[in-house]
């Protein structure tokens, strides 16, 4: 097809163990999703899932045993790691059941829903959008997709996130309020899902700043380790 400038480029992942890319369609996060971060953040008990997006394009692919840098970005004091389990959806649909929710996980991937902490709360109160916190470029750091064909369906495990070699983030996979089927169930009566989607499925407490220099390493059990420099 004829079009007037080149096709811009999308996100895509690396696949752990392929030479195949997984490419990015949609970027979908989860809000509040473990209760102690949930409590952090001024909620109370389990209130329904809630949903923002990024681009495809706010990807920022990192390989594994890669040290991958991430400029700090303009506009912000105070930029926040928020360490993730990412499901990779491979396939997708509407008003799916929990069980066909999980059906349609290809695979998952560790990343950081990076956030510019004071515009998201500026946002917040004054009943703004989320964008200028949530979705600015390189805001999604992640790395390979493993497939769930070799790592099984992650329901537990431990996630964790180190800045400089100091633990900042703790959790468990099972800690979620809303699984991962159960998230990508309420997300398909909202949005058709389809492949190449991913879903960002909320953080563990301990959020916090970082600054240019600042190494920060992200763990998942099963899914290795994600390394990110936050460059100048
Ligand atoms: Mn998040």
């Amino acid at each position: 097809m004829n079009t007037v400038f080149p096709t811009p480029e999308g996100g895509t992942l690396l696949v752990a163990g392929s030479d195949a890319a997984f490419p990015v369609r949609r970027v979908y996060c989860v809000g509040r999703n473990y209760a102690d971060h949930a409590r952090e953040m001024g909620d109370s008990g389990r209130e329904p899932p809630f949903f923002f997006a990024k681009p495809g394009d706010a990807v920022l692919s990192i390989a594994d045993g890669e040290v991958g840098t991430m400029p700090y970005p303009p506009r912000t004091q105070d930029l926040h790691h928020e360490i993730e389990l990412v499901a990779a959806l491979g396939s997708g649909g509407r008003d799916l059941t929990a069980e066909q929710a999980a059906a349609c996980v290809w695979g998952y991937a560790i990343g950081l829903d990076m956030t510019r902490r004071d515009l998201q709360g500026a946002a917040k109160k004054s009943g703004r959008p989320w964008e200028v916190g949530k979705a600015f470029d390189h805001s999604a750091p992640i790395g390979p997709v493993h497939p769930i064909a070799a790592t099984g369906a992650l329901s537990q495990g431990r996630i964790a996130l180190t800045v400089n070699g100091q633990e900042r983030q703790v959790g468990d996979l099972s800690d979620m309020i809303w699984s991962v089927p159960e998230a990508l169930a309420y997300l398909s009566t909202l949005f058709e899902l389809k492949a190449g989607d991913l879903v960002f499925t909320g953080t563990p407490a301990g959020v916090g700043a970082v600054v240019p220099g600042d190494l920060l390493e992200g763990t998942i059990e099963g899914l290795g380790a994600l390394q990110v420099r936050i460059g100048a």
